[in-house]
Protein backbone atom coordinates (compact mmCIF):
# COMPACT_ATOMS: atom_id res chain seq x y z
CA UNK A 1 0.00 0.00 0.00
CA UNK A 2 1.71 3.38 -0.98
CA UNK A 3 0.21 5.67 1.30
CA UNK A 4 3.50 8.57 0.20
CA UNK A 5 2.08 12.11 -0.58
CA UNK A 6 -1.55 11.60 0.58
CA UNK A 7 -3.23 13.57 3.41
CA UNK A 8 -4.61 11.13 6.33
CA UNK A 9 -6.89 12.98 8.55
CA UNK A 10 -6.63 11.08 11.87
CA UNK A 11 -9.84 11.57 14.30
CA UNK A 12 -8.96 10.78 18.02
CA UNK A 13 -5.38 12.05 19.50
CA UNK A 14 -4.61 9.43 22.38
CA UNK A 15 -2.50 6.89 22.72
CA UNK A 16 -3.82 4.95 19.27
CA UNK A 17 -3.93 8.14 17.40
CA UNK A 18 -0.72 9.34 18.00
CA UNK A 19 1.09 5.97 17.03
CA UNK A 20 -0.83 6.10 13.89
CA UNK A 21 0.51 9.23 13.22
CA UNK A 22 3.64 8.37 13.93
CA UNK A 23 3.45 5.49 11.14
CA UNK A 24 1.59 7.86 8.91
CA UNK A 25 4.27 10.29 9.14
CA UNK A 26 6.86 7.60 8.68
CA UNK A 27 5.49 6.50 5.45
CA UNK A 28 5.55 10.07 3.82
CA UNK A 29 1.84 11.21 4.36
CA UNK A 30 0.71 14.68 5.54
CA UNK A 31 -1.35 13.41 8.86
CA UNK A 32 -3.80 15.83 9.59
CA UNK A 33 -4.97 15.75 13.53
CA UNK A 34 -7.81 16.39 15.24
CA UNK A 35 -9.66 15.62 18.71
CA UNK A 36 -12.64 16.92 20.18
CA UNK A 37 -11.07 17.71 23.21
CA UNK A 38 -8.12 20.66 23.98
CA UNK A 39 -4.89 20.08 22.53
CA UNK A 40 -3.49 20.23 25.87
CA UNK A 41 -5.52 16.86 27.29
CA UNK A 42 -4.04 15.09 23.65
CA UNK A 43 -2.08 11.91 24.40
CA UNK A 44 0.99 12.55 26.25
CA UNK A 45 3.06 11.33 23.62
CA UNK A 46 1.51 14.04 20.97
CA UNK A 47 4.17 16.42 22.19
CA UNK A 48 6.92 14.02 20.10
CA UNK A 49 5.32 14.78 16.87
CA UNK A 50 3.83 18.06 17.58
CA UNK A 51 6.40 19.69 15.90
CA UNK A 52 7.11 17.26 13.08
CA UNK A 53 6.93 18.74 9.52
CA UNK A 54 4.34 16.14 8.05
CA UNK A 55 1.58 17.17 10.62
CA UNK A 56 -1.10 19.44 11.12
CA UNK A 57 -2.97 20.56 14.07
CA UNK A 58 -6.17 20.82 12.65
CA UNK A 59 -9.57 22.30 14.26
CA UNK A 60 -12.50 19.55 15.48
CA UNK A 61 -14.91 19.93 12.33
CA UNK A 62 -15.27 18.34 8.67
CA UNK A 63 -13.22 21.28 6.77
CA UNK A 64 -10.14 19.06 7.82
CA UNK A 65 -11.78 16.56 4.91
CA UNK A 66 -10.70 18.91 2.23
CA UNK A 67 -8.37 17.37 0.43
CA UNK A 68 -8.44 14.35 2.52
CA UNK A 69 -6.92 10.79 0.63
CA UNK A 70 -8.24 8.75 3.46
CA UNK A 71 -10.02 8.82 7.25
CA UNK A 72 -8.45 6.83 9.88
CA UNK A 73 -10.97 7.01 13.32
CA UNK A 74 -9.45 6.41 16.64
CA UNK A 75 -11.00 3.29 18.51
CA UNK A 76 -13.22 5.41 20.66
CA UNK A 77 -14.78 7.38 18.17
CA UNK A 78 -18.29 6.35 17.25
CA UNK A 79 -19.69 5.73 13.79
CA UNK A 80 -22.30 8.73 14.23
CA UNK A 81 -19.40 11.04 15.10
CA UNK A 82 -20.02 14.25 12.40
CA UNK A 83 -16.53 14.19 10.87
CA UNK A 84 -16.88 10.43 10.08
CA UNK A 85 -20.42 10.64 8.92
CA UNK A 86 -19.19 13.63 6.61
CA UNK A 87 -16.19 11.36 5.36
CA UNK A 88 -18.99 8.23 4.42
CA UNK A 89 -21.08 10.91 2.53
CA UNK A 90 -17.97 12.48 0.78
CA UNK A 91 -16.74 9.04 -0.51
CA UNK A 92 -13.63 8.98 1.23
CA UNK A 93 -12.45 5.81 2.44
CA UNK A 94 -12.46 4.85 6.09
CA UNK A 95 -9.82 2.58 7.48
CA UNK A 96 -9.71 1.50 11.40
CA UNK A 97 -6.16 1.01 12.98
CA UNK A 98 -6.31 -2.13 12.84
CA UNK A 99 -6.68 -2.38 8.86
CA UNK A 100 -3.83 -0.09 8.19
CA UNK A 101 -1.94 -1.90 10.52
CA UNK A 102 -2.81 -4.68 8.92
CA UNK A 103 -1.96 -4.20 5.20
CA UNK A 104 1.88 -3.44 6.53
CA UNK A 105 1.66 -6.61 9.35
CA UNK A 106 4.31 -9.31 7.67
CA UNK A 107 3.89 -12.25 10.26
CA UNK A 108 0.66 -14.46 11.17
CA UNK A 109 -1.97 -12.99 12.89
CA UNK A 110 -3.96 -14.39 16.17
CA UNK A 111 -6.65 -12.50 16.86
CA UNK A 112 -8.70 -12.77 20.19
CA UNK A 113 -12.26 -10.72 20.25
CA UNK A 114 -15.55 -11.12 22.46
CA UNK A 115 -17.34 -9.26 25.09
CA UNK A 116 -15.25 -10.35 27.94
CA UNK A 117 -12.27 -12.12 28.53
CA UNK A 118 -10.32 -10.36 25.71
CA UNK A 119 -7.66 -9.47 28.00
CA UNK A 120 -7.26 -12.16 29.82
CA UNK A 121 -6.87 -14.64 27.00
CA UNK A 122 -4.45 -12.60 24.90
CA UNK A 123 -2.12 -12.11 27.84
CA UNK A 124 -2.31 -15.91 28.61
CA UNK A 125 -2.00 -16.59 24.51
CA UNK A 126 1.39 -14.25 24.85
CA UNK A 127 2.87 -16.69 28.14
CA UNK A 128 1.87 -19.66 26.22
CA UNK A 129 3.88 -18.88 23.09
CA UNK A 130 7.06 -17.63 24.54
CA UNK A 131 6.94 -20.84 27.20
CA UNK A 132 6.42 -23.26 23.64
CA UNK A 133 9.98 -20.90 22.52
CA UNK A 134 8.06 -18.46 19.62
CA UNK A 135 8.94 -15.02 19.36
CA UNK A 136 5.90 -12.99 19.84
CA UNK A 137 4.16 -9.15 19.67
CA UNK A 138 1.58 -9.07 22.33
CA UNK A 139 -1.18 -6.25 21.68
CA UNK A 140 -3.57 -4.53 19.67
CA UNK A 141 -6.17 -3.20 22.14
CA UNK A 142 -4.60 -4.06 25.12
CA UNK A 143 -0.85 -2.43 25.61
CA UNK A 144 1.05 -1.47 22.42
CA UNK A 145 -1.37 -0.50 19.03
CA UNK A 146 -0.67 -3.02 15.86
CA UNK A 147 0.34 -0.36 14.32
CA UNK A 148 3.33 0.66 16.14
CA UNK A 149 4.45 -2.92 15.15
CA UNK A 150 3.58 -2.24 11.47
CA UNK A 151 6.56 -0.12 12.11
CA UNK A 152 9.31 -2.30 13.25
CA UNK A 153 11.34 -4.93 11.65
CA UNK A 154 8.59 -7.50 12.55
CA UNK A 155 11.04 -10.51 13.59
CA UNK A 156 8.80 -12.26 15.32
CA UNK A 157 6.95 -15.67 14.77
CA UNK A 158 3.64 -14.49 15.50
CA UNK A 159 1.71 -11.13 16.49
CA UNK A 160 -1.30 -11.88 19.19
CA UNK A 161 -3.77 -8.99 18.98
CA UNK A 162 -6.84 -7.97 21.50
CA UNK A 163 -9.26 -6.71 18.98
CA UNK A 164 -11.91 -4.72 19.98
CA UNK A 165 -15.39 -4.25 18.37
CA UNK A 166 -14.89 -0.41 17.96
CA UNK A 167 -11.36 -1.83 15.64
CA UNK A 168 -13.54 -3.96 13.89
CA UNK A 169 -15.53 -1.22 12.50
CA UNK A 170 -13.98 -0.04 9.36
CA UNK A 171 -12.32 -3.18 8.23
CA UNK A 172 -12.00 -4.39 4.66
CA UNK A 173 -8.97 -6.59 4.56
CA UNK A 174 -7.77 -6.98 8.02
CA UNK A 175 -7.64 -10.93 8.04
CA UNK A 176 -6.34 -13.69 11.36
CA UNK A 177 -4.89 -16.64 10.94
CA UNK A 178 -6.99 -17.83 14.03
CA UNK A 179 -9.56 -15.75 15.32
CA UNK A 180 -11.11 -16.30 18.34
CA UNK A 181 -15.00 -15.25 19.55
CA UNK A 182 -14.85 -15.99 23.03
CA UNK A 183 -18.60 -14.90 23.75
CA UNK A 184 -21.11 -11.89 22.99
CA UNK A 185 -23.43 -10.47 25.37
CA UNK A 186 -24.97 -7.65 25.71
CA UNK A 187 -22.83 -4.42 25.43
CA UNK A 188 -21.91 -1.04 24.11
CA UNK A 189 -25.12 -0.74 22.71
CA UNK A 190 -24.93 3.12 23.68
CA UNK A 191 -21.75 3.04 20.87
CA UNK A 192 -22.90 0.97 18.38
CA UNK A 193 -27.19 1.48 18.54
CA UNK A 194 -28.38 -1.34 18.95
CA UNK A 195 -27.32 -5.30 20.22
CA UNK A 196 -27.96 -6.30 16.34
CA UNK A 197 -25.16 -4.05 14.98
CA UNK A 198 -22.44 -5.12 17.90
CA UNK A 199 -22.80 -9.05 17.12
CA UNK A 200 -22.46 -8.18 13.44
CA UNK A 201 -19.53 -5.88 14.07
CA UNK A 202 -18.08 -9.13 16.04
CA UNK A 203 -18.29 -12.06 13.42
CA UNK A 204 -16.24 -9.23 11.09
CA UNK A 205 -13.10 -10.40 12.67
CA UNK A 206 -13.68 -14.10 10.64
CA UNK A 207 -14.99 -12.21 6.92
CA UNK A 208 -11.45 -12.12 5.42
CA UNK A 209 -10.42 -16.08 6.82
CA UNK A 210 -9.95 -18.87 4.33
CA UNK A 211 -9.75 -22.69 4.81
CA UNK A 212 -6.86 -22.95 5.60
CA UNK A 213 -7.15 -20.72 8.78
CA UNK A 214 -8.67 -21.05 11.98
CA UNK A 215 -12.22 -19.68 13.79
CA UNK A 216 -12.72 -20.46 17.30
CA UNK A 217 -16.24 -20.58 18.48
CA UNK A 218 -18.01 -20.65 22.02
CA UNK A 219 -20.16 -23.87 21.24
CA UNK A 220 -22.54 -22.53 24.42
CA UNK A 221 -22.76 -19.10 22.81
CA UNK A 222 -26.37 -18.82 20.95
CA UNK A 223 -25.73 -16.04 19.05
CA UNK A 224 -22.67 -17.92 17.37
CA UNK A 225 -24.58 -20.60 15.50
CA UNK A 226 -25.77 -18.16 12.99
CA UNK A 227 -22.01 -16.50 12.73
CA UNK A 228 -20.36 -20.21 12.05
CA UNK A 229 -22.81 -20.49 8.76
CA UNK A 230 -21.23 -17.50 6.91
CA UNK A 231 -17.30 -18.84 8.11
CA UNK A 232 -14.93 -19.97 5.62
CA UNK A 233 -12.22 -21.13 7.99
CA UNK A 234 -12.00 -24.32 9.42
CA UNK A 235 -13.88 -24.23 12.96
CA UNK A 236 -13.01 -25.65 16.28
CA UNK A 237 -15.19 -25.19 19.47
CA UNK A 238 -14.92 -24.98 23.09
CA UNK A 239 -17.48 -26.11 25.44
CA UNK A 240 -17.78 -26.10 29.57
CA UNK A 241 -20.97 -27.39 29.54
CA UNK A 242 -21.24 -30.36 27.08
CA UNK A 243 -18.95 -32.85 24.63
CA UNK A 244 -18.07 -32.23 21.78
CA UNK A 245 -17.18 -34.14 18.70
CA UNK A 246 -14.65 -31.95 17.23
CA UNK A 247 -13.27 -28.90 19.74
CA UNK A 248 -12.24 -28.80 23.36
CA UNK A 249 -14.40 -29.40 26.31
CA UNK A 250 -14.82 -30.23 30.06
CA UNK A 251 -15.46 -33.84 31.00
CA UNK A 252 -14.69 -34.90 34.76
CA UNK A 253 -12.17 -32.58 36.08
CA UNK A 254 -10.05 -32.71 32.26
CA UNK A 255 -10.15 -30.49 29.17
CA UNK A 256 -10.52 -33.19 26.24
CA UNK A 257 -9.25 -31.69 23.28
CA UNK A 258 -10.34 -33.52 20.01
CA UNK A 259 -8.30 -32.39 17.51
CA UNK A 260 -9.03 -31.97 13.74
CA UNK A 261 -6.50 -34.97 12.96
CA UNK A 262 -8.60 -36.94 14.99
CA UNK A 263 -6.25 -37.70 18.23
CA UNK A 264 -7.46 -36.72 21.03
CA UNK A 265 -5.26 -35.14 24.16
CA UNK A 266 -6.06 -34.06 27.61
CA UNK A 267 -4.95 -31.47 29.93
CA UNK A 268 -6.23 -31.65 33.68
CA UNK A 269 -8.31 -28.56 34.80
CA UNK A 270 -6.79 -28.37 38.19
CA UNK A 271 -3.83 -26.50 35.87
CA UNK A 272 -6.23 -23.39 35.80
CA UNK A 273 -5.44 -21.17 38.89
CA UNK A 274 -8.10 -18.79 37.70
CA UNK A 275 -11.62 -18.72 39.34
CA UNK A 276 -14.82 -19.71 37.74
CA UNK A 277 -16.13 -21.95 34.41
CA UNK A 278 -15.52 -18.32 31.86
CA UNK A 279 -11.90 -18.90 32.92
CA UNK A 280 -11.82 -22.87 31.51
CA UNK A 281 -13.41 -21.26 28.53
CA UNK A 282 -10.62 -18.86 28.40
CA UNK A 283 -7.75 -21.21 28.43
CA UNK A 284 -9.80 -23.75 26.42
CA UNK A 285 -9.67 -21.35 23.38
CA UNK A 286 -6.34 -20.42 23.83
CA UNK A 287 -5.12 -23.94 24.02
CA UNK A 288 -6.78 -24.35 20.50
CA UNK A 289 -5.00 -21.37 19.04
CA UNK A 290 -2.28 -22.72 20.78
CA UNK A 291 -2.00 -26.13 19.49
CA UNK A 292 -2.74 -25.02 16.06
CA UNK A 293 0.41 -22.54 15.77
CA UNK A 294 2.79 -25.51 16.94
CA UNK A 295 2.73 -24.87 20.34
CA UNK A 296 3.52 -28.21 22.63
CA UNK A 297 1.08 -29.67 25.22
CA UNK A 298 3.59 -29.53 28.00
CA UNK A 299 4.17 -25.83 27.29
CA UNK A 300 0.73 -24.97 27.33
CA UNK A 301 0.38 -26.89 30.67
CA UNK A 302 3.29 -25.03 32.31
CA UNK A 303 2.22 -21.71 30.76
CA UNK A 304 -1.55 -21.68 32.03
CA UNK A 305 -0.14 -23.27 35.63
CA UNK A 306 1.87 -20.45 36.33
CA UNK A 307 -0.85 -17.60 35.31
CA UNK A 308 -2.29 -15.89 37.64
CA UNK A 309 -4.61 -13.12 35.79
CA UNK A 310 -4.81 -9.70 35.63
CA UNK A 311 -5.69 -7.11 38.55
CA UNK A 312 -9.17 -6.01 38.55
CA UNK A 313 -10.79 -9.26 37.23
CA UNK A 314 -12.28 -11.34 40.11
CA UNK A 315 -9.29 -10.34 42.12
CA UNK A 316 -9.23 -10.84 45.55
CA UNK A 317 -8.52 -7.69 47.74
CA UNK A 318 -8.20 -8.76 51.22
CA UNK A 319 -10.61 -9.92 54.01
CA UNK A 320 -11.24 -8.08 57.18
CA UNK A 321 -13.47 -9.32 60.01
CA UNK A 322 -13.91 -12.45 58.04
CA UNK A 323 -15.45 -10.88 55.26
CA UNK A 324 -13.17 -11.06 51.89
CA UNK A 325 -13.66 -8.23 49.43
CA UNK A 326 -13.24 -9.12 45.34
CA UNK A 327 -12.16 -6.35 43.12
CA UNK A 328 -13.98 -7.09 39.71
CA UNK A 329 -14.14 -3.86 38.38
CA UNK A 330 -13.22 -4.70 34.88
CA UNK A 331 -16.21 -6.76 34.95
CA UNK A 332 -18.15 -2.82 33.40
CA UNK A 333 -21.30 -5.53 31.46
CA UNK A 334 -23.96 -7.52 32.30
CA UNK A 335 -22.48 -10.78 30.97
CA UNK A 336 -19.20 -10.11 33.46
CA UNK A 337 -21.22 -10.12 36.38
CA UNK A 338 -22.82 -12.97 35.84
CA UNK A 339 -19.59 -14.85 35.51
CA UNK A 340 -18.43 -13.38 38.61
CA UNK A 341 -21.32 -14.26 40.47
CA UNK A 342 -21.34 -17.74 39.61
CA UNK A 343 -17.48 -18.39 40.70
CA UNK A 344 -18.77 -17.63 44.26
CA UNK A 345 -20.28 -20.32 46.56
CA UNK A 346 -20.79 -17.66 49.71
CA UNK A 347 -23.71 -15.11 50.19
CA UNK A 348 -22.47 -12.24 48.32
CA UNK A 349 -23.33 -8.29 49.01
CA UNK A 350 -22.81 -6.95 45.27
CA UNK A 351 -21.78 -3.81 44.49
CA UNK A 352 -23.15 -2.59 41.31
CA UNK A 353 -23.27 1.14 39.70
CA UNK A 354 -20.91 3.38 37.95
CA UNK A 355 -21.95 4.85 34.51
CA UNK A 356 -24.54 3.10 32.24
CA UNK A 357 -23.98 1.37 29.33
CA UNK A 358 -27.85 0.61 28.53
CA UNK A 359 -27.13 -2.94 29.96
CA UNK A 360 -29.75 -5.55 30.46
CA UNK A 361 -29.59 -5.72 33.82
CA UNK A 362 -33.19 -7.69 34.20
CA UNK A 363 -30.82 -11.01 33.25
CA UNK A 364 -29.61 -11.03 36.28
CA UNK A 365 -32.49 -11.47 38.44
CA UNK A 366 -32.63 -15.21 39.01
CA UNK A 367 -28.75 -15.26 39.98
CA UNK A 368 -29.35 -12.10 42.22
CA UNK A 369 -31.82 -14.21 44.20
CA UNK A 370 -29.29 -17.53 44.21
CA UNK A 371 -26.23 -15.65 45.35
CA UNK A 372 -26.99 -12.05 46.27
CA UNK A 373 -28.17 -11.14 50.24
CA UNK A 374 -27.25 -7.63 49.44
CA UNK A 375 -26.99 -5.05 46.49
CA UNK A 376 -25.27 -1.68 46.63
CA UNK A 377 -26.05 0.46 44.64
CA UNK A 378 -23.73 3.81 43.56
CA UNK A 379 -22.86 6.21 41.14
CA UNK A 380 -24.70 7.79 37.78
CA UNK A 381 -26.57 4.49 37.17
CA UNK A 382 -28.12 3.65 40.06
CA UNK A 383 -31.65 4.93 39.94
CA UNK A 384 -32.07 3.38 36.43
CA UNK A 385 -30.46 -0.15 37.96
CA UNK A 386 -32.96 0.17 40.63
CA UNK A 387 -35.65 0.94 38.39
CA UNK A 388 -35.01 -2.67 36.33
CA UNK A 389 -34.09 -4.97 39.79
CA UNK A 390 -34.24 -3.43 43.00
CA UNK A 391 -37.31 -5.37 43.83
CA UNK A 392 -35.06 -8.63 43.67
CA UNK A 393 -32.97 -8.54 47.04
CA UNK A 394 -32.50 -6.06 50.30
CA UNK A 395 -31.54 -3.22 47.54
CA UNK A 396 -29.76 -0.17 49.16
CA UNK A 397 -28.71 3.18 46.90
CA UNK A 398 -25.42 5.16 47.85
CA UNK A 399 -23.91 7.76 45.81
CA UNK A 400 -20.18 7.29 45.54
CA UNK A 401 -18.39 3.98 45.42
CA UNK A 402 -16.64 5.03 49.03
CA UNK A 403 -20.16 5.18 50.45
CA UNK A 404 -21.22 2.03 48.89
CA UNK A 405 -18.11 -0.04 50.06
CA UNK A 406 -18.19 1.36 53.78
CA UNK A 407 -21.76 0.53 53.78
CA UNK A 408 -21.68 -3.38 52.62
CA UNK A 409 -18.59 -3.83 55.29
CA UNK A 410 -20.92 -2.53 58.09
CA UNK A 411 -23.44 -4.93 57.25
CA UNK A 412 -21.33 -7.87 55.94
CA UNK A 413 -21.39 -11.22 58.36
CA UNK A 414 -18.58 -12.73 58.89
CA UNK A 415 -18.27 -15.43 56.10
CA UNK A 416 -19.85 -13.03 53.47
CA UNK A 417 -18.10 -11.61 50.27
CA UNK A 418 -18.34 -8.17 49.14
CA UNK A 419 -18.15 -8.56 45.52
CA UNK A 420 -17.16 -4.69 43.60
CA UNK A 421 -18.49 -6.08 39.64
CA UNK A 422 -19.97 -3.12 38.89
CA UNK A 423 -21.81 -4.09 35.14
CA UNK A 424 -20.94 -0.54 34.25
CA UNK A 425 -18.41 1.82 33.43
CA UNK A 426 -16.19 3.99 35.94
CA UNK A 427 -15.47 7.30 33.68
CA UNK A 428 -18.89 8.95 36.31
CA UNK A 429 -15.97 8.75 39.04
CA UNK A 430 -12.86 7.70 38.08
CA UNK A 431 -10.89 8.05 34.61
CA UNK A 432 -10.98 4.35 34.13
CA UNK A 433 -11.60 1.07 36.16
CA UNK A 434 -7.86 0.46 37.12
CA UNK A 435 -8.13 3.69 38.84
CA UNK A 436 -12.30 2.66 40.44
CA UNK A 437 -10.20 -0.88 41.16
CA UNK A 438 -7.41 0.48 42.90
CA UNK A 439 -9.45 2.81 44.90
CA UNK A 440 -11.34 -0.01 46.24
CA UNK A 441 -8.75 -1.91 47.26
CA UNK A 442 -7.71 1.10 49.32
CA UNK A 443 -10.49 1.97 50.47
CA UNK A 444 -10.45 -1.76 52.26
CA UNK A 445 -7.20 -1.58 53.09
CA UNK A 446 -7.98 1.22 55.40
CA UNK A 447 -11.29 -0.17 56.68
P1 LIG B 1 -11.97 -7.89 28.13
O1 LIG B 1 -10.58 -7.57 27.71
O2 LIG B 1 -12.78 -8.56 27.07
O3 LIG B 1 -12.71 -6.77 28.82
P2 LIG B 1 -10.96 -9.19 30.56
O4 LIG B 1 -10.13 -10.40 30.48
O5 LIG B 1 -10.29 -7.90 30.86
O6 LIG B 1 -11.83 -9.08 29.23
O7 LIG B 1 -12.13 -9.43 31.64
C1 LIG B 1 -13.17 -8.46 31.77
C2 LIG B 1 -14.26 -8.93 32.72
O8 LIG B 1 -14.90 -10.08 32.18
C3 LIG B 1 -13.79 -9.36 34.10
O9 LIG B 1 -14.81 -9.01 34.99
C4 LIG B 1 -13.62 -10.86 33.99
O10 LIG B 1 -13.77 -11.51 35.23
C5 LIG B 1 -14.77 -11.22 33.03
N1 LIG B 1 -14.48 -12.35 32.14
C6 LIG B 1 -13.27 -12.82 31.76
N2 LIG B 1 -13.42 -13.84 30.91
C7 LIG B 1 -14.74 -14.00 30.70
C8 LIG B 1 -15.52 -14.89 29.89
N3 LIG B 1 -14.98 -15.81 29.12
N4 LIG B 1 -16.88 -14.76 29.94
C9 LIG B 1 -17.46 -13.82 30.73
N5 LIG B 1 -16.78 -12.97 31.52
C10 LIG B 1 -15.43 -13.05 31.50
Amino acid sequence: MDLKGKKIVIIGMGKTGIATALFLGSQGCRVAVTDEKQISQWGADFGRIASEKWLKAEAYNPDILNGADMVVPSPGVPPHNDILSAAVKKKIPVMSEIELAYRFLKKPLVAVTGTNGKTTTTSLLGEIFVRAGKKVFVGGNIGNPLIEYAGTAQEEDFVIAEISSFQLQWIEKFHPFVAILLNITCDHVDYHGSFDKYRSIKAAIFANQVKSDLAILNAGDPFQEAIAAGIRAQVSRFSSANELKKGIYLKENNLVHEMFDGTREQYPQNMIKLPGLHNVENVMAAVTAARFCGCSRESIIAAVAGFRGLPHRIEYAGEKRSVKFYDDSKGTNVGSVERALDTFSEPVILLLGGRDKDGDFETLRPLLSKKVKKIILFGEARDRIESLIGNVVVTEKKRTLREAIEGAYKDAAAGDVVLLSPGCASFDEFRNYKERGNFFKEVVRKL
